[in-house]
């Protein structure tokens, strides 16, 4: 089915931030973005800490609303940013106490809640690096990210503590300083609680000079194979944080903002925390769980007019009034504040946008990015046109392209050269021309799979995508083996590895199988050392293994019992021909099997 154009009615009132897209692109620099910031004063450099909190107070903004934090009961708590300013000066103060030093990394495993906030920008502004953990891991993604990142401190609460560090913290000698926030009833052996180290802080705390280029947010992000990779993002990416927000999510000052991402991702620290407040905005903190008439009340009563989701959301919200049942919104819901919806990290169907349309009374504005490019890089504006399911067209001062493919799927490299795709239309390898502010500047310890990732001055992104004779630009899938479930990336060597662990588990071999709700559910094939059946009991046993190991974000879903892997004749588990008997699809070049499976 093809959707038509959904065409966007100018209002005498419309003001959009990016109101000609055309213009935008052919004047826009960094330059002149970075403009838009204040700096350090005299010159002392640039801090995505003191761009989201001081300047507002030095401006005289004091009083504006920064958090509005909505308890579970729907009680809701403001912080301002004199106040947001005092919290965090006072963690900044405790991360100095504490002996620590700058570029060194603080790790959140935190919820939605106001001390995430303190620590996240507290962290920032002492010019200490971030890395942000999503709190359902289990313990085995939450020790490997930590050892490879060289934690050295732990923000967390004293139940995410116990489920899933204190067991695994004689692993980690380096994480010196683990701070509980919240309610603690008996702090564990060797915590402390940040409550009361921040009791005792000054409530000022002067930024250091920051060099734009030191490192600020440590995100880990999956590959294919291999361990995590940390990808590094300096104080200058929020010149990128800013501007984008302006132009692709239309964010303002004292705008009220909702972004439903879960902080552990990059999402969630980019536009849920740092874009937001370098624009005066009001953040919307959900302290609570998804559930539709919350979701709905949350945007009603707290007036959000700019609301930054995700497609697993989106149709989660559809299944509850289908479009065309009549029934239009499932309450008497009041959605007049909000101007704008967005949605990012996996394929937005153009149902939901038309959905979108029809029952919240306006589009899903589609956009797309990744980890690595630190920011948004292609999106639908609110002032132009909307081509259900295309992502968009590239943000002012972002040039991308799509390139031929070779044998394997990726961008072709001849004799150190690439090729852009000639004719519109045709499927290629998603490639972006590096230079703005918040592209990754490496991966954490590990310059090979970096430089992998550049052929010919462009940077490989691993998406495949196809553009449109008017330059719009839709998804296609990953050229790798990565699964997006819900929204999160996850890496099928990481689940591989965690099940082969069990010692009923000679082989694993992972891939993402279609869900129309959550995109992919990972599913895992395994085949079992002798003398273990294949019974019901050892599934459940495995997929509760999994759970354990690793968490519900990244656990597989569902198990089959396969003694008949197909592997390469180098022994790899094949899971491209996993994928394709899984869907019943052709199962292409067989040139590389070990033997007929
Ligand atoms: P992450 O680094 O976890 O943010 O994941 C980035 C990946 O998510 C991209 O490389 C895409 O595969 C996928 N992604 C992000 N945004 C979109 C989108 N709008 N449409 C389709 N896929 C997307």
């Amino acid at each position: 089915m093809t959707y038509p154009i959904i065409t966007k009615k100018r209002h005498p009132h419309d003001t959009w931030r990016l109101a000609d897209y055309e213009q935008a692109r052919a004047t826009f620099s960094w330059g002149e973005a970075r403009t838009w910031l204040s700096g350090l004063p005299d010159g002392r450099g640039l801090n995505m800490g003191f761009e989201a909190v001081d300047r507002h107070v030095e401006a005289g903004h004091g009083a504006w609303e920064a958090l509005r934090c909505v308890a579970a009961d729907d009680s809701v708590t403001s912080v301002s940013y004199a106040e947001l300013a005092a919290d965090t000066s006072r963690f900044a103060n405790v991360l100095t106490t504490l002996g620590t030093s700058p570029q060194e990394r603080v790790f959140t495993l935190l919820g939605r809640r106001r001390e995430l906030y303190t620590s996240v920008l507290g962290t920032l502004r002492a010019r200490r690096v971030l890395c942000p953990l999503f709190s359902a891991f289990g313990p085995e993604p939450v020790r490997q990210r930590m050892a490879l990142g060289d934690a050295r401190v732990l923000v967390t609460t004293e139940a995410l503590y116990r489920r899933k560090v204190e067991a695994i913290r004689p692993l980690l000698p380096g994480l010196t300083h683990v701070l509980l926030v919240g309610s603690v009833d008996d702090p564990p052996a060797g915590t402390r609680v940040l409550e009361d180290l921040m009791a005792q802080a000054a409530p000022k705390f002067t930024v250091p000079p920051t060099d734009p280029e030191d490192m600020a947010l440590l995100h880990f992000t999956s590959g294919t194979t291999g361990r995590p990779k940390g990808a590094v993002h300096v104080h200058d990416a929020v010149v990128a944080h800013h501007a984008t927000a302006s132009f692709a999510l239309d964010l303002g000052p004292r705008d009220v903002y909702w972004c439903t991402a879960d902080p552990g991702w990059v999402t969630g620290t980019s536009y849920g925390i740092i874009a937001p407040l370098t624009h005066g905005a009001t953040l919307v903190v959900d302290e609570g769980e998804f559930d539709v008439h919350r979701w709905y009340r949350i945007l009603d009563t707290q007036n959000v007019a700019v609301w930054y989701t995700a497609p697993t959301a989106i149709r989660m919200l559809m299944r509850a009034t289908p479009r065309g049942s009549g029934s239009g919104l499932p309450g008497p819901y009041d959605l007049s504040a909000l101007r704008f919806i967005a949605s990012v990290g996996e394929p937005l169907n153009p149902e939901a946008v038309v959905w979108g349309q029809e029952v919240l009374g306006l589009p899903v504005h589609d956009n797309w990015w990744q980890t690595e490019t630190g920011a948004i890089m292609i999106a639908n504006y609110a002032s132009s046109d909307i081509r259900p399911g295309s992502m968009g067209r590239p943000l002012p001062g972002v040039h991308a392209a799509v390139l031929e493919r070779g044998q394997d799927g990726r961008a072709a490299v001849v004799d150190g050269h690439v090729r852009p795709v000639s004719r519109p239309g045709v499927e290629g390898e998603l490639a972006l021309r590096p230079g703005w502010p918040s592209m990754f500047r490496g991966y954490l310890d590990d310059r090979a799979r970096y430089e992998a990732c550049f052929a010919d001055g462009w940077y490989l992104t691993g998406d495949l995508a196809k553009r449109d004779q008017d330059g719009w630009y839709w998804f296609v899938g990953r050229a790798d083996d990565v699964i997006k479930s819900a929204g999160h990336l996850i890496g099928p060597f990481e689940v591989e590895s965690a099940l082969m662990e069990h010692p009923a588990v000679a082989e694993a071999g992972v891939i993402g199988r279609p869900d129309p709700v959550v995109g992919a559910v990972v599913k895992a094939f395994v085949s079992l050392k002798p003398g273990y059946e294949a019974a019901d009991a050892l599934k459940r046993e495995l997929l509760a293994f999994g759970r354990q190991r690793l968490g519900t974000a990244v656990a597989p879903r569902e198990i089959d019992f396969d003694q008949n892997l197909p592997k390469t004749r180098s022994g790899k588990v094949m899971r491209r021909l996993l994928r394709a008997r899984e869907l019943g699809l052709p199962e292409g070049d067989l040139s590389t099997l070990e033997s007929p499976a």
